[in-house]
């Protein structure tokens, strides 16, 4: 069993900005989730296990639903880095994956009743997850995968799906549609979205800036270290629109 209590005893938080820690409910075996909410060509919101090293990932066409008898479609994606779970921002339009993304939840998840790697082969795996949103046991189960298209991957689908437990509800399922906002900035999509908007109108503001000093300057006796200063102003600009 993990114990902080050895490492609590030898700091004290009110003087120590080290983290006072803690031990996360599910057990030592937990491991990390991520739920991003992806505004993309279609809203979805994007399942991420770790799992030996990576987040073994779906794209949920729906919010998950609480009710057990509401089946959601989660389409598997390549496994991500687990660095991408702490990503919030904007991935430029005509990207891979274009659009906004929120961070919706974040947690521990277990898996139930053995190995995860070998439930995800045979394609069923329970789990209980541990995050701020969604709560209690899931279970992940995968459709026959459907006739292959010439020169395209097949696609596996599976289904997420609410088990019977204390966090379901059939009378309001469709609860956590109700969560707009980032757990971890509190921001809305919009939110996110208009910072990124926020950032070219100040490029914009910058370079325009520049050409209006430029323009300015026409008296022959300062030219040469106009230019100078021009060609400073321009490179702050150029600086400016690489954030
Ligand atoms: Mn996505």
């Amino acid at each position: 069993m993990a114990r902080l209590s050895d490492y609590r005893a030898k700091r004290d938080f009110d003087k120590t900005a080290e983290p006072r820690g803690t031990i996360p409910r599910l057990g030592a075996k937990a491991a990390r989730f991520v739920i991003q909410r992806h505004d993309a060509t279609r809203l979805h919101y994007d399942l991420r296990l770790e799992l030996n090293g990576v987040y073994k990932s779906w794209a949920v066409t729906k919010t998950p639903s609480l009710d057990p008898s509401v089946r959601r479609l989660a389409v598997e994606v390549e496994d991500h880095p687990l660095e991408y779970g702490t990503f919030e921002g904007t991935i430029p339009e005509g990207e891979y994956g274009g659009g906004t993304v929120q961070l919706w939840d974040r947690g521990l998840w277990l898996p139930q009743g053995g190995d995860a790697v070998r439930a995800l082969e045979k394609g069923h795996l329970k789990f209980v997850m541990n995050g701020e949103r969604m709560k209690g046991g899931w279970v992940l189960v995968r459709m026959h995968d459907e006739p292959k298209k010439p020169g395209r991957r097949v696609r596996h689908n599976w289904l997420l799906i609410k088990e019977h437990d204390d966090y379901a509800s059939s009378k309001n399922g469709d609860a956590l549609a109700k969560e707009v906002t980032s757990v971890k900035t509190g921001r809305t999509l919009d939110e996110i979205a208009a910072r990124k908007r926020a950032a070219k109108r100040k490029t914009a503001a910058l370079k325009s800036a520049g050409s209006k000093k430029k323009r300015a300057r026409r008296s022959p006796a300062s030219s040469r270290r106009n230019s100078a200063a021009s060609s400073k102003s321009r490179r702050k600009a150029k600086a400016g629109s690489m954030k």
